[in-house]
């Protein structure tokens, strides 16, 4: 006999993305299952690269500090070009004073699939592992998901949403009947975890760049350990999966000119790059979420760090809307934002992707020749800096042409709405340990001129399960930052994105933002 299962969120796969969503739904509170194939988190390494944006969203969770002392933060890139180094940049802290996190850090997926699930564990939650989907069908009130056991033994789950982080092949894609346009890059990717003997340090990524391809040497935890990347050339006969490890070593040799011996292989790979996103993300209240929803090249280390994000935009939402304080509307700006965000993604990691491995002449000439020997003193200035980490690190996403971003007051601030709460620290302390709780954020930064007590407390006596208000003195720096010395309001999102900023005092323009979505009791 069946049985039936009630919930308020099923979550379909146990992948970053997933394991995410729960994640943010313990924080506030709501219920939900989560269905996974697989018996357990990936034992495979994939994504190596996480992100600031993604640690400042750990540190939510209190993950962030064993997340940094379980991995290695990404020091040095050299570059390599025919078997010599031509270049040198310290990655350690190119994001400084940008992020509490100013670095990348080295953390394979496995072990950010077990962190988080061990999270799930010590909040008393767990996967229901070998499980999987069989069918979903919904109706206005809810959705109802048939899954399977190991044991043959289905189920009928009842929820008010489904959340598909099920991968790129994503049933419940299919089962929407959404499309997934774009095209697969003609190369064929390599990728394997080995033991590495040669004379190059430990403490640096390696670039071997080749006239038309590259090889990647990322150190990962252990001695002599690296995660090697590069790509075959164009005409390659052979599919996925067809292609023997003795192939790939051999191009490694080729390609990166370097005397080396690898061995203790620990897993390897090929595969193909496609760019793809789907029609729309959400459809009535089934939603997609990560690789379901967008895949890309792997240029830049994102797609792990994108779906955590997708997870950490729609988390909210969802529990506002399920505990009856917003309106369904704010569901449809997850699609809004985050579709619109891969958009974005695709492009750039198309871009980025072009320049590493085109076979174009004139860009394998930049490649090998001039950019190794340049991206030392270009990386040396602040303002290149300023720009390539917020881009590679996802801290400059930004929702600024989105509905939930208002902009009336906000054109006199250097920090406009939909942009991430910028970082800085306010008495030794980060701004952001102020804004751990999973609520809208009343930031009153004041000059002490004008009386921001009164409204604060008054947005705070109204919506105190919504809002969590502080009132902060505006140091000379957030002066600076913000582009202004007069007192102003600054409310964030639950995800800490700006809704709304304004030099208003009073609480008449905070009051209209909040009651725009959410429903008043
Ligand atoms: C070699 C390699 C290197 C990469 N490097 C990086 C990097 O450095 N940084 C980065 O950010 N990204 C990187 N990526 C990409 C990253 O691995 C993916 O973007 C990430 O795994 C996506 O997570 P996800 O949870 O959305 O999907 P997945 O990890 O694919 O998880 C989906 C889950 O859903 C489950 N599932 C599917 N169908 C069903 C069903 N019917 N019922 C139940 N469960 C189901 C699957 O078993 C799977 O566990 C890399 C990928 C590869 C392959």
């Amino acid at each position: 006999m069946e049985t039936r299962i009630e919930t308020d969120v099923i979550i379909i796969g146990a992948g970053p993305t997933g394991l995410s969503l729960a994640c943010q739904l313990v924080r506030y509170g709501v219920d939900f299952i989560i269905v996974e194939r697989n018996e357990g988190v990936t034992p495979f390494s994939k994504a190596i690269g996480v992100h600031a944006r993604t640690l400042e969203i750990y540190e939510q969770l209190g993950l962030a500090q064993k997340a940094v002392a379980r991995g290695a933060i990404a020091g040095k890139v050299r570059f390599v070009e025919a078997g010599e180094i031509r270049g040198e940049v310290d990655l350690s802290n190119i994001g400084h004073n940008l992020s509490p996190y100013p670095y990348m850090l080295v953390l394979e997926q496995s072990k950010n699939e077990q962190l988080l699930y061990e999270y799930l564990r010590i909040h008393s939650k767990d996967v229901l592992w070998q499980t999987e989907l069989e069918s979903l069908s919904q109706s206005e009130t809810g959705v109802t998901a048939r899954v399977k056991n190991a044991a043959d033994e289905s189920q009928i789950v009842e929820a008010k949403y489904l959340v598909g982080c099920d991968g790129p092949k994503s049933p419940v894609r299919h089962s929407l009947g959404l499309g997934f346009e774009g095209s697969t890059f003609e190369r064929m990717f390599y990728v394997a975890d080995a033991q590495i003997d040669w004379d190059l340090s430990h403490d640096a990524l390696h670039v071997c760049f080749a006239r038309d391809s590259f090889v990647l040497f990322f150190p990962l935890q252990g001695e002599k350990r690296y995660r090697i990347v590069g790509v075959f050339p164009e005409g390659l006969e052979k599919g996925e999966g067809e292609i023997l490890y003795e192939e790939i070593e051999e191009r490694i040799k080729e390609e990166s000119q370097l005397a080396l011996d690898i061995s203790n292989v620990a897993w390897f790979s090929t595969y193909k790059v496609h760019t793809r996103h789907a029609d729309k993300f959400s459809v009535s209240r089934c939603f997609l979420a990560g690789d379901a929803a967008h895949i890309h090249s792997p240029a830049g280390a994102q797609g792990m760090n994108t779906g955590i994000q997708d997870a950490y935009n729609l988390a909210w939402k969802l529990a506002l809307v399920i505990r009856g304080k917003a309106r369904q509307p704010l569901l449809d700006t997850y699609n809004e934002e985050r579709l619109k965000n891969a958009k974005r993604l695709l492009t750039t990691t198309d871009r980025i992707f072009q320049l590493g491995a085109s076979p174009d002449r004139l860009l394998g000439f930049i490649r090998t020749t001039i950019f190794p020997s340049l991206a030392k003193y270009v990386l040396d200035f602040d303002a290149v800096k300023k720009i390539i980490f917020p881009l590679i690190s996802q801290i400059g996403i930004n929702y600024r042409d989105c509905s939930l971003s208002w902009h009336e007051s906000d054109e006199t601030f250097e920090v406009k709405a939909g942009e991430r709460m910028p970082y800085f620290s306010i008495d030794g302390e980060s701004v952001y340990d102020k804004l751990c709780e999973p609520k809208f954020h009343l930031l009153a930064f004041s000059d002490g001129q004008s009386d921001h007590r009164t409204t604060s407390d008054k947005i705070e006596s109204e919506y105190a399960d919504l809002v969590d208000c502080h009132v902060l003195p505006l140091y000379p720096h957030v002066a600076e930052i913000f582009g202004t010395n007069k007192s102003f309001n600054v409310l964030l999102r639950p995800d800490n994105y700006v809704g709304f900023i304004s030099p208003q005092t009073s609480s008449g323009e905070l009051r209209a933002y909040i009651n725009k979505f959410i429903e008043r009791s």
